[in-house]
């Protein structure tokens, strides 16, 4: 009931709301269902408010941006999505060499807009297909670079609708891992500080590891990336496919034949699907390593624990 009233305030403030709306739409899995109701905030003012009407009647949210690392219930979600995605999503430049991206922005967006100004350290980051609100909750990296590399500041939301903003040292960013991974906060923005470059020497940077990841990884399905983190002095996928885990299957969902780091979903898989593949793994390996896998794709209860 109180989505509802969430949901009419949205609509109030001209947000995009769509009710029952499933959230398979939403995810790089492609799959999870709908959830009560979904809520495009285009401003940090109507943000405030939102969160603060959730906050103070127990309207349970979940904060989303390309859905590009989760894995939602096939119940779907039992309260208010609030997608952080176009409608919030300027970029702009603070100074020669220091971008300011607001949260809904697509990190490859972010990195076009770096090399149109020539400027260098976020070519690593091309192709990760986010936002830069789940880019910096996850301090996304790849080849070598990652968010902590190039942030030099962060203004985020608490619950009672108040903005912070936070310093490198503030943001606790180790792999995969923020601040925001405990923390109840919603990224608005982030500021990016690069370096002057050669413009063509960082296209062709850019368009290297993008080669690099259409040769590598399963693009062709559905997946949310690396399902496992990479566990100490290890590769998640180097020790999948020892353990001849590649291909291993659960309904639609399997073990990319090209990259065992990958779990995709290879046609028709439910979420129950992906969520017992990744046990099986994960116990498979532990029995036969001792290595534990941490999944790095957040699962997300239909209701909450
Ligand atoms: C093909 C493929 C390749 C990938 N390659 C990489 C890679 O090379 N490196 C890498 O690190 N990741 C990679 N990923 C994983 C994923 O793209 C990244 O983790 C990305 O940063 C997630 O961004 P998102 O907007 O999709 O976040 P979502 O999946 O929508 O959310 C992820 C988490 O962030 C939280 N969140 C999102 N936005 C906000 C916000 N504004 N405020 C607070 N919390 C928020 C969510 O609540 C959730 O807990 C890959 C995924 C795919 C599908």
């Amino acid at each position: 009931m109180n989505e509802k009233a969430l949901a009419a305030l949205a609509e109030k403030l001209g947000c995009g709301v769509c009710e029952n709306e499933p959230l398979s739409a939403h995810t790089t899995f492609r799959t999870g269902g709908p959830c009560t109701c979904m809520i495009m905030p285009k401003s940090a003012e109507d943000l405030s408010q939102l969160i603060k009407f959730a906050a103070e009647n127990g309207v349970r949210t979940l904060v989303m941006g390309k859905g590009s690392n989760m894995l939602c219930a096939d119940e779907g979600f039992d309260g208010a999505v609030l997608l952080i995605g176009s409608d919030f999503s300027e970029i702009t430049m603070l100074d020669d060499c220091t971008i300011r991206a607001q949260a809904g922005a697509a990190m490859s967006r972010l990195c076009r807009v770096a090399l149109d100004n020539g400027l260098r350290g976020l070519e690593f980051a091309y192709g990760i297909p986010g936002t830069v609100g789940g880019g910096i909750y996850m301090n996304a990296g790849a080849y070598g670079g990652e968010m902590k590399d190039v942030l030099v500041s962060v203004t985020a939301m608490d619950r009672n609708g108040e903005l912070h903003t936070y310093t490198p040292a503030q943001l606790e960013l180790t792999y995969r891992r923020s601040r925001f991974s405990h923390t109840d906060e919603i990224i608005v923005s982030g500021d990016f500080k690069l370096a002057h470059g050669d413009k063509a020497e960082i296209e062709a940077k850019m368009n290297e590891l993008m080669a690099r990841r259409k040769d590598k990884q399963p693009l062709e399905y559905p997946n949310a990336g690396s399902t496992f983190k990479r566990p100490e002095g290890q590769f998640a996928g180097k020790l999948i496919q020892d353990c001849s885990l590649r291909g291993a299957t659960v309904g639609g969902a399997q073990v990319s034949e090209k990259h065992c780091g990958f779990v995709i979903n290879k046609g028709g898989a439910t979420s129950a699907d992906i969520k017992e593949l990744i046990a099986h793994i994960q116990k498979t390996v532990y029995e036969k390593t001792g290595f534990h896998l941490e999944c790095e794709v957040r699962i997300i209860p239909y209701k909450a624990d």
